[in-house]
């Protein structure tokens, strides 16, 4: 074999639980170290070591991305009382993601895997929508309340002088006959612009168009709020850029955004509001065919990227892997993360070899399940006439003769 490729500057590789931390240790082991000098941060943040650590390690990591810049991770489990107890925790540990997405504040892109033979729910989509999540405010922070008959509610403002005389007081609602139910939420202008920034950058980095879609013509004030921003920070910042690169960004109604989505080809980045990128982003992966061949990406609004799989630990499997049994888990999702982490870190540190490998390393993934191998999820949905499910392994092996 020829000298493997070098690497300048480590990408933090972060470990996690379950069948995928087997999986990692195995895509390391079979289609990476053959082939690269790998050059890995390694973080542990596999459930045993956050308790060992009390968690410090998942911030570790996140301030070590914020070193150098590109991270890889492994799913990892987010303890529930039934964790607590399989684990024998002493405190339920906080989703690692958020976490680092707290610390790196940033935006989550996740985009399908396109395969021969997987043919997507909606057959029109040729090419991959990735959709983004603006993951503060709305409902996920909001305060609510019953109220009972003869209850009023109001959005009380209160200024910061606490001036009582410019105090804004508006009824939402006098429940005179009936008692029933009200809520309060807000977002932030930062919170805002830092969205839109992260899906205008990202749209720029991978040359795709950009969609936004509110439902500004009801929400006067709130969603209109977000639809001026993303028009300022557009024509201010990003327009010139997306004319030099011939990609444009669309501004549209939420449910004209859904109708013109489903009869699009694909190739275009569709920024979300938090609840229409909680349903919508599940709607996506199972329309383009399975869970486990979606990736998803963190930007950060100062540029540091961590890429994952849009999966969990797939912890069915792995129960049956630790009975001895052969599983037949998906490992592309987890494969695209490591391809994703090398090409940015190529593109940051001008290695054209690495980035060529990662893209051969694609390459081979997607023509073992194009001709054919592939595991069980796949398996249950393709259309391939020859088609042969592997188990886990073999499908590393199967892409690996490939590379
Ligand atoms: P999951 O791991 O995504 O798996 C749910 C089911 O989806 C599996 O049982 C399997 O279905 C199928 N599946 C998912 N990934 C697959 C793959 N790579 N290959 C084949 N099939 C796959 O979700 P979960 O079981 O609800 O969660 C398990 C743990 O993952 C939880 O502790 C959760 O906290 C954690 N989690 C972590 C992340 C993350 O780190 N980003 C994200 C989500 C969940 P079949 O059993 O029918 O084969
Ligand atoms: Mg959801």
């Amino acid at each position: 074999m020829s000298e493997k490729i070098k690497m300048q500057v480590p990408i933090v590789e972060m470990d996690g639980d379950e069948m995928t931390r087997i999986i990692w240790a195995w895509v390391k082991e079979i289609l990476l170290l053959p082939f690269v000098d790998l050059k890995t941060e390694y973080f542990d943040l596999g459930l045993k070591e956050r308790e060992r650590t009390k968690d410090r390690i998942t911030i570790l990591a996140a301030e070590a991305i914020k070193e150098y810049g590109v991270g890889v991770k492994c799913a990892t489990i987010t303890p529930n009382e039934e964790r607590v107890e399989e684990y024998g925790l002493t405190e339920m540990y906080k989703s690692p993601n958020g976490t680092i997405r707290a610390i790196l504040d940033g935006t989550v892109f996740r985009a399908p895997i396109l395969a021969n033979g997987i043919v997507p729910y909606i057959p029109g989509w040729k090419k991959p929508i990735t959709i983004a999540r603006h993951a503060y405010g709305d409902i996920y922070k909001n305060v609510e309340s019953l109220a009972s008959a003869g209850d009023k509610a109001e959005l009380v403002l209160t200024p910061a002088d606490g001036a009582d005389g410019n105090e804004k007081r508006l009824l939402i609602h006098s429940f005179e006959k009936s008692g029933g139910i009200a809520q309060g939420v807000h977002n932030t202008d930062a919170s805002i612009e830092s969205f839109a920034r992260a899906c205008m950058n990202y749209a720029v980095d991978t040359r795709q168009d950009l969609w936004f879609a509110t439902k500004d013509t009801i929400s006067k004030t709130y969603d209109r709020r977000f639809r001026d921003i993303f028009e300022k920070i557009f024509n201010e910042e990003y327009k010139a850029r997306f004319e030099d690169i011939g990609i444009t960004y669309f501004y549209t109604l939420i449910d004209d955004a859904v109708a013109r989505v489903i009869r699009s080809d694909g190739g275009y980045i569709w920024a979300c509001k938090n609840y229409d990128g909680d349903v919508m982003s599940d709607m996506i992966a199972t329309a383009f065919g399975s869970l486990a061949m979606m990736t998803s990406v963190l930007v950060s609004p100062s540029g540091y990227y961590e890429y994952e799989a849009a999966h969990g630990t797939v912890q069915k499997h792995y129960y049956k892997h630790l009975e001895g049994g052969v599983t037949s888990t998906n490992s592309v999702a987890t494969i695209f993360a490591w391809t994703g982490a090398l090409k940015k870190r190529a593109d940051l540190d001008g290695l054209a070899a690495l980035s060529a490998f990662a893209e051969k390393l694609e390459n081979a993934v997607l023509s073992t399940i194009g001709e054919g191998v592939m595991t069980g999820d796949l398996y249950s949905i393709s259309a391939l006439a020859g088609k042969k499910q592997v188990d886990t392994k073999t499908f590393l092996y199967e892409a690996a003769k490939r590379l």
